[in-house]
């Protein structure tokens, strides 16, 4: 028998963290999955590089070891590479090697039995080998059935859904009344899908023809670069990178992204590229670009998504087909930076300043900032790419010879359009109140983009939601047929209902904030925990049947705008048709894509929403975007948040005048009471180095990120004392640690305070900020000081304490 070390799904902080040994019949390669027994579990396991045996510690007494249950040898062991980024970034965000291995393996590997698994891979079935045979050489040969250890139960029984009989050879010739038939559903009508399967994807399958001939797509692989676009792409194939693309948006971007794709492809027969978005919404677009291009060269199972919108079997079968090399692109959220690709060439992030790249639970790792690093491992080039980079990425793009370490690329102008002022703009009359547009834009930049016009809100009546000069400017777009988009930050009727009798607010009881009005069907409802309740006739203290919504969200403004456009004519007569899309409306699957194809058919004049409508989506006829009220992110306690609001202002204003035809009219309209304010100065010039150069001289200056490096612990606990106790006693010991001396001075720890919102769901939150001007000392004290913070979780004033965790590089501080 051969011991071997297996990584488990097991805590950063149990007794078991890092690699158990078992024993097996034969020696198993580092990367192979294995099923062992732990207690009366079986669980799924990663066979790790053991570690040098520790003369210190005992040697382990194999007749104490168990034997491991099965190894999935029909699979490729996970390669050394693999698990180099594995071992490196639970270090680097402090987790166990064994959590985020786990976890970055599709869930429905847990459950499978090799019989299953072989089926799934299309290959027949191992023969068992009995005990004492020597080691086949095939991985074909599954070693699991000869064990004859503890057979999985579950896994037997339940056969995945799905897994079987389905063929897409079958679907593919059947028409869409078949498909159906088969209990397939239409597009958009997602409801009604079946369990496990994977409608959507296979329907898309199923119909190359349709998706091919979409003509555009198609068409574009001979449509000639623009000038910019030929620049990029000839400096990412004579460099190394790691790339920042910096492109305007519009500039054709994601085009630029499928040429070094296609380029990279076609090199090398094997190569395989990751191609990285920040929200589920955006992939199946994406998607269809993709499969709409490679799909013809490689097949559309070439191309495959990975993200958590995706059935266990869906993801299961994308992520074996990135496993194995039959996938050549995987398209995917963050969590696709862990997929297995043995032949990884090029990892493409988009729109990587999106704050969705970092994880938020478990392991908070930043997957931007994990594919620079796997590029690195894997030889594979990385390329970022935003029109607003994070000013992390920002600032490791300057030039070389100031230290930048990525070479940035830039796209200013948006495709199809000269950089030239249109002429309609100096006619263009100037209503009151906005101020006058002034000369001075970079002149890259100028023209193509919409103009950006701020109201002054100090000079409109007072308490006004929409500007009686932005009202004007929306009437004019109504009465042209074309579209404006008004976005608010802030979902729902009312962030807040008051009693104007006694001091009645509508906080709630498990939280602390309030609980935001929705008038659609008159609740309130926790945006935290969840909490809702019908809202009540009168005020619950006093009786006053006067409680009174406070402030305003997109329900309310959507209500507001219909009784400000009422009398308002489209060209063809019809009354105005308002849409709104923010998290309430799109809650359904499906819906938002409903609603999208409605605003792009031109069935709406005016759209209002979210954050959500500001980011990706590709609306033509929009000439107008307005911001409502985007002040209060000036002033945020939240070093990031100018950077977030400039972003997506940015961003809001790119969805504006895409149409060629239309950017001459297109204009982002900002409403504020900080109209000087630099960071709408340099809006207003869709001026990013500027805004980003001002942000890095306050960030250098206050020794904030890029200039230092943060971590933040945060605790959970029924009291706020035992949160705070427990975070301050954690740092009162360090100075106990064996570095102290080293590390300490390289290391702030500043106190602990209440989180944000301090509880949610009855349960109290704070957090400490460590911060230090190195990386390397960071890190150093941060394992050094996980020990510390185990221990102290025992003191009697940490009495409550529930969970604490630590966040490296948060973004949300
Ligand atoms: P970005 O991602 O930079 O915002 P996109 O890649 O979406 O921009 O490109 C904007 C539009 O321009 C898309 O409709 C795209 O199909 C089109 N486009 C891109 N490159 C070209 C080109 N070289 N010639 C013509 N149209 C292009
Ligand atoms: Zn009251
Ligand atoms: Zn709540």
């Amino acid at each position: 028998m051969h011991p071997v070390a297996v990584l488990l799904h097991t805590p950063a902080y149990s007794q078991m963290a890092g690699a158990l040994t078992y024993l097996s019949l034969q020696p198993l390669p580092p990367g192979t999955l294995v099923r062992v027994p732990l207690g009366s579990r079986e669980l799924l396991g990663v066979v790790w590089d053991s570690a040098a045996p520790n003369p210190a510690t005992p040697a382990l007494d194999p007749a104490k070891l168990r034997p491991i249950a099965a190894a999935l040898l029909d699979l490729p062991p996970l390669s050394t590479r693999w698990r180099a980024l594995i071992t490196f970034a639970a270090s680097y965000y402090q987790r166990s090697a064994g959590e985020v291995a786990l976890a970055a393996l599709p869930p429905q590997l847990r459950d499978l039995t090799s019989v299953q698994l072989a089926r799934r891979l299309n290959r027949p079935v191992s023969k068992p080998v009995s005990p004492g045979t020597p080691a086949p050489a095939s991985p074909t040969v599954a070693t699991a059935t000869a064990l004859n250890m503890k057979r999985p139960v579950r896994g037997e029984l339940v056969e995945p859904l799905g897994l079987q009989n389905s063929p897409l050879e079958s679907v593919t010739s059947a028409g869409p009344a078949q498909l159906q038939a088969n209990g397939f559903a239409i597009r958009g009508d997602h409801q009604r899908l079946p369990v496990g399967h994977e409608g959507n994807q296979q329907l898309a399958e199923a119909q190359p023809d349709q998706n091919r001939a979409g003509g555009t797509e198609c068409a574009i692989d001979n449509v000639a670069l623009t000038a910019e676009q030929a620049r990029a792409i000839a400096q990412f194939h004579s460099n190394g990178g790691p790339f920042l693309l910096f492109g305007a948006t519009g500039s054709g971007k994601t085009e630029v992204f499928m040429r070094c794709t296609a380029d990279l492809l076609a090199a090398n027969p094997h190569s395989q590229a990751l191609v990285m978005v920040p929200e589920i919404n955006l992939t199946p677009q994406l998607e269809a670009r993709f499969k709409a291009r490679f799909g013809a060269l490689y097949g559309d199972a070439a191309v495959v998504s990975m993200h958590s919108g995706m059935t266990p079997p869906q993801r299961l079968r994308s992520w074996l087909a990135a496993h194995q090399g039959k996938a050549r692109i995987v398209l995917g959220t963050r969590m696709a930076v862990f997929a297995s690709m043995p032949h990884l060439k090029l990892i493409v992030v988009d729109e990587e300043h999106d704050p969705s790249y970092k994880s938020h639970e478990g392991a908070r790792y930043s997957a931007r900032d994990l594919a620079i690093y796997r590029g690195r491992l894997e030889g594979a080039k990385v390329l970022l790419g935003s029109a607003t980079p994070s000013l992390e990425s920002w600032y490791h793009s300057r030039p070389a010879a100031e230290g930048g370490r990525y070479l940035r690329l830039d796209m200013p102008s948006r495709v199809g359009t000269h950089a030239v002022v249109p002429a309609a703009l100096g006619s263009m009359p100037l209503t009151a109140g906005s101020l006058p547009l002034t000369a001075g834009r970079p002149p890259q930049v100028a023209g193509t983009l919409p103009l950006v016009r701020r109201v002054d809100m100090n000079h409109q009546p007072k308490g006004c939601v929409i500007s009686p000069p932005l009202l004007d400017a929306i009437g004019q777009r109504i009465a042209r047929g074309e579209q404006s988009m008004v976005f608010l930050n802030r979902r729902g009727y009312a962030p807040v209902l008051s009693c104007d009798a006694c001091d009645w607010k509508s906080t709630c009881p498990h939280c602390s904030a309030y609980r935001v009005f929705h008038k659609i069907d008159r609740t309130l409802r926790c945006h935290h925990c969840g909490f809702t309740e019908r809202v009540p006739r009168a005020c619950p203290d006093c009786g006053n049947l006067d409680i009174a919504p406070v402030g305003r969200g997109t329900e309310r403004l959507e209500e507001h705008l219909a009784q400000l456009l009422a009398d308002s004519r489209r060209p063809d007569g019809n009354p105005v048709h308002i849409a709104r899309i923010d998290a309430d409306t799109t809650r359904f699957k499906g819906s938002l894509e409903m609603q999208l194809a409605q605003v792009h058919s031109g069935e709406v004049d005016v759209l209002v929403g979210t954050q959500m409508i500001a980011k990706g989506h590709d609306f033509r006829r929009i000439t107008l975007v307005a911001a409502v009220n985007p002040d209060s992110a000036l002033f945020s306690s939240d070093f990031r948040a100018p950077e977030r609001l400039f972003s997506l202002l940015m961003q809001a204003a790119g969805r504006a005048g895409r149409d060629a035809s239309n950017t001459s009219r297109s204009e982002m309209w900002v409403q504020t009471f900080h109209p000087t304010h630099p960071l709408f100065e340099a809006l207003k010039r869709h001026d990013f180095p500027a805004f980003a150069q001002s942000q890095l001289v306050d960030r250098q200056q206050a020794g904030m990120p890029p200039f230092s490096f943060q971590a933040l612990v945060r605790a959970e606990a029924r009291t706020q004392e035992a949160a705070q106790a427990f975070l301050n006693l954690a740092s009162q010991a360090s100075a106990g640690l064996l570095q102290a001396a080293q590390l300490l001075p390289h290391i702030t720890l500043y106190p602990a305070v209440p989180m944000n919102i301090a509880r949610i769901a009855d349960i109290e939150r704070a957090q400490m900020l460590v911060e230090s001007p190195s990386r390397t000392a960071l890190q150093r004290f941060l394992s050094a000081w996980q020990a510390v913070l185990h221990t102290s979780r025992s003191q009697p004033e940490c009495k409550g304490l529930i969970r604490w965790a630590i966040d490296v590089d948060p973004l949300l501080i």
